[in-house]
């Protein structure tokens, strides 16, 4: 059996690796010059390498570590890994205690500083709530209509519901679905944060495709694949023959590459999806940093939350995350490093200018949670030999890496499957 996977973001990598160890022939094409797609890493005047965002994974991501094991790569060695600490500089601050899961979250919330006894025990009640609302599985609504319901304050949302669901659906509360955000709570409230100590092309994505070239398999860069084609039951790529396809692009370029037969039903399904934009900028400085935590947060800031790469790697860089960035509308990279920096300021009121700033925005960075949102169907693509992957599939989680891992050794396995069957 020969199979291409087009697109060598996480989930093409994820697929390619896992079909080339069933002992399939496996070649992964690539348009840009990189694999990582929205995760690929970049030359910086002034940094080491950084990741086109600053990426944070939970220890709860069970595929991306599985990946890991399955590359050799030993996820203690690359990730800078804490309990899950919410430190608002401005607000609510709490820390997972060390016991285990969810009682770790019960006593850190209630150890928690800058609140109240009854504004914890409230929300405590509210994420009880939402944990009974997905065990009756009762449909879907957005965040906002649940937090009113709720009767949830403007200081809770602004200081823990807001964050959270920016931060992990990349959503507006008004158009964030309620399910989806339980089931990341179920899965990820307590868990351990994990960031990258350098930048993910090295440490994941390089290894990945060692890995990849070890078991027999070929990555193709710089080739972008074009609509595809079949001749005698056969998909015809840069002159090659595949049986089966694994298409593994963001779901904006999934049309291009569909056959003419394949196309109509996706750009239906496609027109009711949205968008929205992650901007990180990254700023160095000459001086010493010295942030209260690897992440901290601000509810009033421009940046979401600031990580200090100083836990990572040593240097004095600042990754700031600024969620849903199209509310500032087409701000120029100074004026971006300016407002971070003001934010900067407010956690360490002594740091001099940064000496290098370095915006990336990423404006269809993820694909938006909205409510009720309906997975593609792609049975009869499947029948047909194609394989859809990509972080925009999963049913249970927001568009992240792990449902990026996730939909690839999904569409391997499902691929390899249907070929054992004929
Ligand atoms: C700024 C930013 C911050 C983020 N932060 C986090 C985070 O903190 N935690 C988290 O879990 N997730 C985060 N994400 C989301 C995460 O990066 C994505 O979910 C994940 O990288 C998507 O992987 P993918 O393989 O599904 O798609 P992609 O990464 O988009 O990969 C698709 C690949 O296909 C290639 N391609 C497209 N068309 C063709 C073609 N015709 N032929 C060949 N190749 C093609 C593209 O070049 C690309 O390399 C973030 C994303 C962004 C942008």
């Amino acid at each position: 059996m020969k199979v291409a996977v087009i697109g060598a973001g996480w989930a093409g990598l994820a697929a390619a690796v896992r079909l080339a160890e069933m002992g399939v022939e496996v070649v992964l094409f690539e348009a840009g010059r990189v694999a990582g797609g929205r995760a690929r890493s970049l030359e910086a005047n002034g940094f080491a390498m950084l990741d086109n965002g600053q990426h944070l994974l939970i220890d709860g991501y069970a595929a991306v570590f599985e990946l890991l094991r399955r590359i050799d790569v030993d996820a203690d060695a690359v990730f800078a890994r804490t309990p899950m600490r919410w430190l608002m500089a401005d607000g609510w601050q709490f820390q997972a205690a060390c016991l285990p899961k969810p009682l770790n979250v019960l006593v850190g919330l209630l150890r928690g500083k800058n609140a109240s006894l009854s504004e914890k025990w409230r929300l405590l009640c509210d994420l009880l709530a939402l944990s009974w609302w997905q065990r009756l599985g009762s449909g879907d609504k957005s965040v906002a209509d649940f937090l009113a319901q709720r009767r949830v304050s403007a200081k809770w949302r602004d200081e823990f519901w807001q964050p959270l669901v920016w931060g992990s659906l990349n959503t507006p509360l008004e158009s964030a679905s309620l399910r989806i955000l339980a089931n990341v709570l179920a899965d990820g409230l307590g868990c351990d944060f994990c960031l990258a100590k350098g930048d993910l092309g090295a440490l994941l994505v390089n290894p990945a495709l060692r890995k990849l070239a070890d078991l027999g398999g070929r990555f193709v860069a710089q080739t972008r694949v074009e609509q595809l084609t079949q001749i005698n039951h056969k998909y015809l790529i840069k002159n090659e023959k595949f049986d089966n396809v694994i298409v593994a692009v963001a779901p904006y370029h999934v049309a291009g590459v569909l056959p003419e037969w394949g196309r109509a039903d996706f750009q239906a399904a496609e027109k009711d999806w949205y968008y929205h934009a992650i901007t990180t900028v990254y700023l160095k400085y000459s001086q010493e940093i010295q942030l209260p935590a690897m992440m901290t947060g601000l509810v009033y800031g421009t940046a979401q939350w600031l990580i200090d790469r100083n836990y990572l790697n040593g240097n004095n860089e600042i990754a700031a995350v600024i969620s849903l960035s199209e509310q500032y509308g087409s701000l120029k990279a100074d004026e971006w490093a300016a407002k971070i920096h003001a934010d900067v300021l407010r956690v360490s009121p002594n740091l001099e200018k940064p000496i290098a700033f370095q915006v990336i925005t990423e404006k269809r960075a993820t694909t938006a949670i909205a409510i009720n949102r309906v997975p593609f169907n792609q049975n009869y693509l499947n029948k047909k030999g194609i394989f859809l992957a990509g972080d925009y599939l999963s049913e249970r989680y927001p568009a992240t890496l792990e449902a990026a891992v996730q939909s690839g050794f999904q569409a391997a396995l499902m691929c390899y499957a249907k070929n054992s069957a004929t």
